[in-house]
């Protein structure tokens, strides 16, 4: 059996999104910078795009700038709130220890160009909240940027409050959007959100595509430089079979986001209760405040590395907060921020649902991760250690 249990990294396309971009790959190639009738054909369909787009989220066509994906999204809204800051002498930013790299980096960036960065502690589910940011921003404050909903734990923010909280002391508020749009009810208006970032290959469509909504009255700062495509402020031929494919993708998944919770969460729930009978186990982030989709649990005394080897042998795809990426033996720093020990944080394993998952294949994932839990620790020296009594248990 396949089970395909990684939709936090990435979805498979709907068959809408790829309907929706096929003519587009085909006779409709046009350039929509060009005046003929080629050109106007994509510049058309490159409008209700952006309705579309606009419509999902709740603002005006021309508050949306369609970017690379969520990572440009982000860099463009930070970089741009930091340099309307800057121009009143406002350096400071406030932000959380959890964000996604595409947002650390980039602060991290502002910071050796001499701003000053607050990035908030969460509560050991990964929750800020609105008190928190109040307390943190000071005179100089231009920006707080937020996740709407975490990409590991899975935990949602207080992003209405702290929107509510940014309003109210005229400081910009951005939230990074990716996990939340298309899977819970996400709007810039009634969230009072001046900026937000999403993309696409989260919700069922194209990778390489997002999308930025700015309030009006907001200037963005380009990252891209070139044509004057998207109002001037991201150079660039549009892609406009991507951005028809998401612009389907995000209607899809908002008029079904009721529908889909209603399937994906049972599983998610049987997922969390079946998987926290493992002994010495625990769900990481906040148990209510949580993606429909999202399962994250450590386990004592196994490789999260390991884990992910042996289920994908079993036909499961999932994901680790443990991945040694560019070759750093560092766990996650989400699992780390919401205070776990580096040798837990280790034994971490995400396991992110979709509406694509059926009851079987949940069944499949529920028989197969003890077995394999079992086994990585009747191998493990670490869990020798705890089973003797050598090492303290970590969770009961
Ligand atoms: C995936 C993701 C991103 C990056 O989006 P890309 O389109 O892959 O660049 C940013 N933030 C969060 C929370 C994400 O999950």
């Amino acid at each position: 059996m396949y089970v395909y249990a990684d939709n936090g990294a990435t979805t498979k396309m709907s068959e809408m999104a790829i309907n929706a971009m096929l003519p587009y790959m085909d006779n409709i190639y046009g350039n929509p910078s060009s005046l003929h009738s080629a050109g106007q054909r994509a510049a058309e369909a490159l409008y209700t795009a952006r309705e579309t787009v606009a419509k999902c989220l709740g603002c005006l066509p021309n508050e949306i700038t369609f970017t690379s994906g969520g990572s440009e999204a982000d860099n463009q809204a930070i970089i741009s709130a930091a340099a309307k800051g800057s121009r009143k002498g406002k350096k400071h930013i406030i932000s959380t220890s959890i964000e996604h790299h595409a947002v650390l980096h980039t602060l991290d960036k502002l910071k050796k160009q001499g701003y000053d960065v607050t990035l908030l502690p969460t509560d050991e589910n990964g929750l800020v909240t609105a008190e928190q940011v109040a307390e943190a921003i000071r005179d100089d404050t231009c920006l707080v940027t937020v996740m709407y909903a975490n990409n590991e734990i899975g935990t949602v923010e207080p992003i209405r409050e702290i929107g509510r909280v940014c309003r109210d002391k005229g400081v910009v508020f951005h939230t990074d959007a990716v996990q939340a749009a298309g899977h819970i009810r996400v709007n810039v208006k009634d969230d009072n959100i001046d900026m937000l970032s999403i993309s696409a290959h989260k919700f069922h469509g194209p990778k390489g595509v997002g999308a930025l909504y700015c309030k009006k009255g907001i200037p963005l700062v380009n990252i891209i430089e070139g044509g004057a495509q998207e109002r001037g402020k991201r150079a660039g031929t549009e892609n406009i079979p991507a951005i028809m494919g998401m612009a389907a993708a995000l209607e899809e998944a908002c008029e079904n986001i009721e529908t889909n919770t209603a399937k994906v969460m049972p599983l998610r729930d049987k997922l969390i209760a079946e998987l926290s009978k493992i002994p010495h186990s625990r769900v990481n982030g906040d148990i209510q405040k949580r993606l429909p989709g999202n399962v994250n649990m450590c386990f004592e005394g196994i490789e999260g590395e390991s884990l992910l080897l042996l289920l994908d042998e079993k036909g499961i795809c999932a994901s680790s907060g443990s991945a040694c990426t560019s070759g750093s033996l560092d766990p996650s720093h989400v699992l780390l921020a919401i205070g776990l020990p580096h040798e837990v944080a280790h034994g971490s394993l995400r396991l992110s649902i979709s509406e694509y998952n059926t009851e079987e294949e949940i069944d499949h994932i529920i028989k197969s991760v003890p077995e394999v839990v079992e086994y990585l620790r009747s191998m493990s020296p670490v869990w020798k250690d705890l089973e003797s009594g050598k090492r303290q248990y970590y969770f009961k």
